[in-house]
């Protein structure tokens, strides 16, 4: 799960990325409303926590540029606690709000929430042939097999699944998995596929990992 916070006081935003990080989000956070929407705009997540009075662009403006063209669930985070800003919230295509200050484990639980309801429209169990990946549950098998797998190695399935047949460069899954830019060190990536594809291919005829030399790598059922 990929999760953007857009929050402009440090002290918060580092309380909101830790806690999201040690519930098994992948965070970015941005401090500004400009690199808010940018981020929202070109990164794939699950949910966005998104202050209202931010420096650059505020939240309602970052809202309302987004949703033109993105459904990514939306909590917004508000200072006071008005009617209409709530109201107006909403209306510009939130999905939830909460008032500061507020309890971590309340944002989670809205979270939470969100993202179930989220999943009526995908199926909740990702698969390809006999493998078989429950988000929610956090849990993997291929066949009647259970797969032990790290938060990252779970990401990184995570990730193949939703991108069946497309090829997923290292850059890519260092960006989506890890948080890291252009520069790192892909290594990183390339030990942790050997990993991860120990686990769910070895001992199994049907291959579903591939490494495409010079690319990256694709997960699809080859015969
Ligand atoms: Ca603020």
């Amino acid at each position: 799960m990929k999760a953007l916070i857009v929050e402009d006081e440090t002290k918060t935003g580092d309380y909101l990325r830790k806690g999201l990080s040690e519930n098994g989000f992948t965070v970015d956070l941005a401090t500004d409303g400009v690199d808010g929407l940018h981020l929202a705009l070109t990164g794939e997540y699950d949910i966005i926590v998104l202050d209202v009075t931010l420096p650059g662009k505020d939240g309602w403006n970052v809202l309302t540029e987004l949703r033109r063209s993105q459904q990514t669930p939306v909590i917004f985070l508000t200072a006071r606690d008005k009617v209409e800003d709530r109201v107006k919230g909403l209306e510009l295509g939130a999905d939830d709000y909460l008032v500061k200050p507020f309890a971590f484990s309340e944002l989670l639980a809205r979270i939470r929430t969100l993202l179930r309801r989220g999943k009526v429209q995908q199926p909740d169990v990702l698969k390809i042939a006999d493998l078989e990946l429950d988000p929610l549950r956090r849990r993997a098998t291929r066949g009647q097999s259970r797969i032990d797998l790290t938060a990252k190695e779970f990401s990184l399935l995570h990730l193949f699944l939703r991108r069946q047949g497309e090829v997923l460069s290292r850059t890519f899954i260092a960006e989506q998995v890890w948080d890291m830019n252009f520069d790192s060190d892909t290594n990183v990536v390339e030990v942790a596929m050997r990993r991860l594809r120990a686990k769910i291919d070895d001992g199994f005829g049907q291959k579903l990992l591939h490494t495409i030399r010079g690319m990256g790598y694709i997960m699809e059922e080859r015969d």
